[in-house]
């Protein structure tokens, strides 16, 4: 990026919360590390998954999460799906636990994301956050510029790939407390993929905004894209650990490193390139897939089965 194409914050809007009464956020690589889901979660899962089952093997919820693994495991089988590890019906319970770990951790290694693997996942999430063995991160800023959005009287909102529930269980236990007072509401794939604007469109229905009262913040290109074809205000977050973005994209959107940079206070990391108009970004340079992975739906994946079961993900 050429030192003089960068635009100070004076020189770009006037605010990027001006006429905004709405803010819609995306977790993964916005608000959270992209790490957090792959470095806390998904190892959580794999190292606490035998415990977990020997203790609420009896419960009415844990017999319903492995029968549905057997009955994915029996379709897979039919499917010929290599590798795919069945769960016995009638073996005593260290079998059953035994099958069930190695089907878990079977899927797991190809990073499957089956609504079966999902809802077991999020059960082990739910009770690692409620008994406080797993906190939520979010990046330092998050926190005091919630307060500040809503002190103003915007209100937020969050868009994720995650299930809601697993949304709403994040943002309650943060290792900067319960986030989850200041959000208004929550979305998740099941209103649309993140990359298609009729999602956006479904979002500023329900919300019951105009789009120009609506700012987007994500590190997706590609949802950025999709939510300024709906009309919505949009920029970018750039956090540690995201994947870089090139130039074509500081040219499109504007980029923020903090939320603290959506009051203008911090201009001199408050990033605009010089844009000819909102022009066509080249979507070679986004070949990456949706990273959001937050025991999520990936839209392209047909074992993926959207909207269905998936409460407690
Ligand atoms: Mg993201």
């Amino acid at each position: 990026m050429e030192e003089g194409q960068k635009r100070t914050f004076e020189e770009a809007d006037p605010s990027l919360l001006d006429e905004v009464s709405a803010v819609i956020v995306d977790i993964e690589g916005t608000t959270t590390p992209i790490e957090f889901v792959k470095e806390c979660l998904f190892p959580y899962v794999r190292e606490n998954l035998e415990s977990y089952l020997s203790t609420r093997y009896d419960d009415e919820e844990t017999q319903a999460d492995i029968c549905a693994l057997r009955e994915q495991a029996v379709k897979d089988k039919a499917n010929n799906v290599d590798g795919a590890v069945e769960i016995p019906s009638d073996g005593s319970k260290e079998d059953v636990i035994k099958a069930v770990l190695g089907n878990v951790k079977w899927q797991m290694d190809l990073d499957r994301k089956t609504t079966e693997l999902k809802q077991l996942q999020g059960h082990i999430w739910r009770e690692a956050y409620k008994t406080g063995k797993v906190k939520a991160k979010v990046f330092d800023d998050v926190s005091p510029n919630f307060e500040k959005l809503v002190e103003e009287e915007r209100l937020i909102y969050i868009y994720s790939s995650g299930s809601i529930e697993a949304q709403k269980l994040l943002f309650k236990h943060t290792e900067c407390g319960d986030l989850s007072k200041y959000i208004k509401d929550y979305f998740d794939t099941t209103i649309g993929p993140k990359t298609e604007k009729d999602s956006y469109v479904k979002i500023l229905e329900q919300i019951q905004c105009d789009p120009e009262e609506v700012l987007f913040l994500t590190d997706m290109p590609q949802e950025a894209e999709a939510a300024s074809q709906a009309g919505l205000k949009t920029a970018l977050v750039a956090r540690e650990g995201n994947e870089e973005l090139t130039d074509e994209h500081f040219k499109k959107f504007l980029v923020i490193e903090s939320f603290s940079e959506l009051f203008g206070e911090d201009d001199e990391d408050f990033k605009r390139l010089e844009t000819e108009g909102n022009g066509e970004y080249n979507e070679d340079d986004d070949e990456d897939d949706d990273e959001d992975d937050l025991g999520d739906d990936d839209e392209d994946d047909p074992e993926d089965d959207d909207g269905e079961d998936e409460e407690e993900a």
